[in-house]
Parts: structure tokens; C-alpha cells; sequence
């Protein structure tokens, strides 16, 4: 058996695409991750999809018995063969004893490398538009632990000397100590006037901030009840935040906007919407699932040549006829002479990632659209792999036009109903969402049915929309939309989600 080994590695300050190229390549080969508390989850879920995740995450009071089981663990898996990544908040040298827990693999002669990362000690005053160094600022910095040990009497901490001798000090595991952590530089000589600012949650679209001087900073915390985990930034440099916050004033930043789309399909929303600096809320109101045993499926996989044509109508049934091709040991070129049809820019791109490039794309989307734009339909035989719930305008059009269609059900879309949408609804009630987005009818019909009284629930709630007949399920609820994609693209609902709030603000 060859022995395993340990990746040490910084997942960045919270923003999951701080970490490195170097820390993806070791989630994506990591048989066990032991991760931290401060580790943004999506990491895990996107890059170690199929990897044993054991929490390290430590409660007060047991943080020396857990770090001996960690430490033990990451022994005994390594002995047993396996690839461990130690994923740790930030960089995992800077604090959270990466050191020591280095030290003990070391010293039980097991293979190990470190992988830096972003820590939130500058990433956090850079989101918010604090450079911990800037000439006539600061021209030097120190990172330093407000932890509780840090301010007793015994501490090697030289406060007397940080305090004056420092530009910029940046104070991680502080604000609980804020009080004592302020009054010691003070009394060290730092001015009481000097800029002081806490961030919380940095990177995050939860990021909050408090800015005021060393004097007063304690009692502007206590006042919003500010908690960790946060960076306390001292120093000059703070003067620049109100020329250089950027992360905030992202059009988007605060919202809190929930996404009902199938997982599937939402990455590329959810991204696009975090990208603009929203707190998305992902709560599928759906599932997209092959139809199992699916006998006609198969017959016509196996006598593709027999059609002139195959009609797509959506990514999912792109990519649920092709994963079935390839699992009858097919691959595309199976289709051969069949001609293509694609509707839509998103099928067609779904198509163009398995090699194929559709022979035609209608102008439209609508049924009879399609079918005249395909002109000579005639005794053709077409087959149209679609979800069971489609719309049969396409085939009845097509069949009107003496086409001989095959109409074939592949996919179900399924009701969703469990502890994500439960957490959901306890938010909306709560008035945690600020925003509800539908991309389908279906969406939009499951998620209203679960509300017991969707009027005075939704009453504060934006609802943003793609497709009239999403829109014609929402008003068939009692409710108005406030936007809708004028394109049935996501990117257009983003704009318009963008302008929305530009406007409304
Ligand atoms: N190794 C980590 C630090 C671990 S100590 C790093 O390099 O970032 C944990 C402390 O880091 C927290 O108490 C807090 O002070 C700080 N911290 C980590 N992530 C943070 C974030 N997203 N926002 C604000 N502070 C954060």
C-alpha cells in the first residue's frame, strides 16, 4: 500500500474563489477533507464532491481534545493510504495552528505539503477598501491575535511596542476583547483618535463593517451587537476606505435573493448573482430526473439512423439523451446523418459541448414557429426527447405538417420538499429574503403552493421572473411580478434584477 499524505491548505478568508489553483488540485484528489469551521462549504460541495468531509471545527471548551483528535486523524488516515487535505480558514500558517498541527505530522514521520493561502488578515481590509500598506499611511504592518491569552499578563505580546511602532495593526479573535485590546494601545501611546474599523464575515456578501477611532469603536460594537468572526484594522489606512470601498457598492450587495431552480441547472445563476454581490439563497423548488427504465428511449437511441430528424428543446434533454447514449456505449456520432434541431442558445451551447453542431436553430421558441421554419417536414421522422410535463404545440404543428413525430417523454421534474425548503420558508417569514426568482412555471407553481398564505407572506417580497406563462402562474397566485426577462435568458434576468434595484434602491 502506498502511504498517504497530508495537504495543509489555506481555503482563503471566506469569497470560496480565494482559494488557489494549488488548493482545488488537492480537494479534487483528497480522499478525506478535514475542514474548519471558517471554510466556505461550497468549496467542499463543488471540488470534493465524492470525498469523506469530517467537520474540525471546534465548540469553547473542547478545542484541546478536538485538535488531539484532528491530529490523531490525520495520522491514521495517511497510515491507512489516504490522500487527507487539512483545509483550514485563510492561510493555514497564520494562526488556527497550522504550525503545530504541521508539527505533529513531522514529527510522526508523515509526508506533508503546505498550501498558502489568501488570509483574511489583508483580504478582509481589502474588501473593505482598506491597503494595509500605502505610502504617507503605513509602511508597515502587523498581524496580531486579540485571542484572551494574548492579554494576560504573561503574554509575549509587546503591546508597548505594536502600539507606536506599527502603522497598521490588524487584530484577528479580538472582539471579544475589543475593550481591553483598545485600552492597551491607548494607554501605549496610540493616539485615541486613530481610525479603528471591524469587519465581519470580510469577503462575504454578509460582510458588515463598524468604523470609528480606538476610543470609541468598543461602544459603537457593543451598541450593534457586532460578533466575530471579524478583523479589527487600526491605523491611518482606515482614511482611505471612504475613497476606496468597492465590494459593498456592488449593485447587488445586501439582497438576499433566492433561487427555486432545479441544482442542476443553477450554478450559472447563482454565480452571476454573487458575482454582482447578492446573498443568494439557493432552495430548489424542483428536480430534474431521467425517466427510469425507459424502454422507448433506449429502442430509439439504438435506431437513431432510422430519423431524419431530432428536435431539442432544452439542455436537459441534451444532456439526459446523451449521457443514455453513451451508457449504451454509444457517443455522438451515433447520430450520424439525423439532422439537428436546437431551440434556444442554451441547447444549442449544451449540443456544441458533446461535439455537435445543430443544422438549424429557429428564430423562436414557439411550437409553430419551429414547425414552419423547419419547411419540409412531410413524411419526415422526427423525434423530440422531452420532459413528460412539455407542451405538445411542437409535435401537434409538426404533425399538422404530416410529420411522422415520435414525442418521447426522458425527463420528470420533480417536486422537491424537504429541510432546505423548510429553512427556506422559516426565512421568509422571518423577512430574511428579499427576493424570490422563478425560471419556470413549475418553480413558480411549487413553491407558491407551499405557502399557506402567499399574499401577506410575499407582501414585502420582491418577485423577479423569466417567461410570461411563469409570469401567468405567479398572477394566477394572487401576486404581481416586479420584473421579468424581456429574453428567456438568465443573464437578461440578472440586468434586469440589477436595474430593478438601481431604480428601486
Ligand atoms: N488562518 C486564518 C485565521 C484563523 S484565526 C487566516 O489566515 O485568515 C480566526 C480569525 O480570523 C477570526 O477570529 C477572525 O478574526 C479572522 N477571520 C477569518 N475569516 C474572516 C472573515 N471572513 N472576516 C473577518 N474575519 C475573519
Amino acid at each position: 500500500m502506498n502511504p498517504g499524505k497530508v495537504y495543509l491548505v489555506g481555503a482563503g478568508p471566506g469569497d470560496p474563489k480565494l482559494i488557489t489553483l494549488r488548493g482545488i488540485e488537492c480537494l479534487q484528489i483528497a480522499n478525506v477533507v478535514i475542514y474548519d469551521s471558517l471554510v466556505n462549504q461550497i468549496l467542499l460541495d463543488f471540488y470534493a464532491p465524492t470525498a469523506e468531509k469530517i467537520y474540525g471545527g471546534k465548540m469553547k471548551g473542547e478545542q484541546e481534545r478536538r485538535q488531539a483528535e484532528i491530529n490523531r486523524q490525520m495520522v491514521d488516515y495517511t497510515r491507512a493510504g489516504k490522500t487527507v487535505v487539512r483545509l483550514k480558514g485563510g492561510d493555514p500558517f497564520v494562526f488556527g495552528r497550522g504550525g503545530d498541527e504541521a508539527l505533529v505530522l513531522a514529527e510522526a514521520g508523515i509526508d506533508f505539503e503546505i498550501v498558502p493561502g489568501v488570509t483574511s488578515a489583508t483580504a478582509v481590509p481589502a474588501y473593505a477598501g482598506i491597503p494595509v500598506t500605502m505610502r504617507d499611511y503605513a509602511s508597515s504592518f502587523a498581524v496580531v491575535t486579540g485571542h484572551s491569552a494574548a492579554l494576560d499578563s504573561t503574554s509575549p505580546i509587546g503591546w508597548e511596542k505594536i502600539a507606536t511602532g506599527i502603522d497598521t495593526i490588524v487584530i484577528l479573535m479580538g472582539v471579544g476583547h475589543l475593550d481591553e485590546i483598545t485600552r492597551r494601545l491607548i494607554e501605549n501611546g496610540r493616539s485615541p483618535q486613530t481610525p479603528t474599523v471591524l469587519v465581519q464575515y470580510g469577503t462575504t456578501p454578509e460582510q458588515k463593517t463598524i468604523e470609528g477611532t480606538l476610543a470609541d469603536i468598543t461602544q459603537k460594537a457593543e451598541e450593534a451587537n457586532f460578533q466575530s468572526p471579524a478583523v479589527i484594522v487600526v491605523g491611518e489606512v482606515n482614511r482611505l476606505r471612504k475613497h476606496l470601498k468597492w465590494f459593498e457598492q456592488k449593485p447587488l450587495f445586501g439582497r438576499k435573493i433566492l433561487v427555486t431552480r432545479a441544482r442542476a441547472q443553477s450554478a450559472n445563476f447563482v454565480s452571476k448573482l454573487v458575482s454582482q454581490g447578492a446573498m443568494v439563497l439557493s432552495s430548489p423548488m424542483i428536480e430534474i430526473v431521467p425517466i427510469d427504465q425507459n424502454l422507448a428511449l433506449d429502442q430509439s437511441i439504438d435506431g437513431l439512423s432510422d430519423y431524419d430528424w431530432v428536435v431539442f428543446t432544452s439542455t436537459n434533454s441534451v444532456n439526459i439523451f446523451h449521457r443514455r447514449l453513451c451508457e449504451r456505449g454509444k457517443d455522438s456520432r451515433s447520430f450520424g446523418p439525423v439532422k439537428i434541431c436546437a431551440v434556444g442558445d442554451k441547447t444549442t451551447q449544451a449540443l456544441q459541448q458533446i461535439g455537435i453542431l445543430p443544422d438549424f436553430v429557429p428564430s423562436e421558441s414557439l411550437g409553430s414557429v419551429i414547425a414552419e421554419e423547419m419547411k419540409d417536414v412531410a413524411h419526415q421522422r422526427i423525434l423530440i426527447p422531452r420532459s413528460r410535463i412539455g407542451r405538445p404545440e411542437l409535435s401537434d404543428s409538426l404533425r399538422e405538417r404530416q410529420a411522422i413525430v415520435d414525442d418521447m417523454p426522458i425527463y420528470d421534474t420533480v417536486k422537491v420538499q424537504g429541510e432546505e425548503q423548510n429553512e427556506m420558508l422559516e426565512k421568509l417569514k422571518n423577512g430574511d429574503i428579499d427576493m424570490v426568482t422563478f425560471t419556470s412555471s413549475s418553480t413558480a407553481e411549487n413553491f407558491l403552493n407551499m405557502l399557506d398564505e402567499p399574499q401577506s407572506l410575499m407582501k414585502n417580497v420582491r418577485i423577479a421572473v423569466i417567461g410570461q406563462s411563469t409570469a401567468r402562474t405567479v398572477m394566477m397566485h394572487g401576486l404581481k411580478y416586479d420584473i421579468i426577462a424581456d429574453q428567456p435568458l438568465i443573464e437578461n434576468l440578472v440586468d434586469n434584477i440589477v436595474e430593478f434595484y438601481r431604480v428601486n434602491n
